[in-house]
């Protein structure tokens, strides 16, 4: 068994995003060889996510980033944190930073209207993601 590690760069524009970053997976596990196992996506921020969602129609990550906003409004009456991004950790914390996906000769295992998303809920910046290939 071998375990193949990899970072790519993000940038986002706004202050909320989903950006598909499936081709970049894609692209690691390519460069590791490794045929048969799981890939672990992973973003090393707490105001932002990683998940699997609609691949063909961008109103759908639209919609998912309003809907998010209504629950957890940016200024919500209550929150205490200084920086005044509390929306930002909650909506991470929600989503969750990170996702495993099965690989099956040199293939992602995902549906064919499914992609992975990086989630910038604190925006716009530029992020890391860590990409670990791990099988034979
Ligand atoms: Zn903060």
């Amino acid at each position: 068994m071998k375990i193949i590690g990899h970072a790519i760069s993000v940038s986002t524009s706004t202050r909320n995003q989903m950006l598909n970053i499936t081709r970049q997976v894609e692209d690691a596990v390519a460069k590791s060889g490794i045929q048969n196992g799981i890939v672990t996506v992973f973003c090393p921020h707490t105001t932002a996510g990683i998940t699997i969602n609609e691949n063909a129609d961008p109103d759908v990550c639209h919609d998912i980033l309003l809907t998010l906003n209504k629950l957890l409004p940016q200024n919500l009456s209550g929150y205490q944190h200084s920086e005044g991004n509390s929306d930002a950790h909650v909506k991470s914390s929600l989503v969750g930073c990170s996702r495993q996906v099965m690989l099956n000769k040199g293939n992602l295992v995902l549906g064919t209207w499914q992609g992975l998303f990086f989630c910038e809920f604190d925006g716009p910046r530029t992020r890391s993601v860590h990409i670990q290939v791990m099988g034979q």
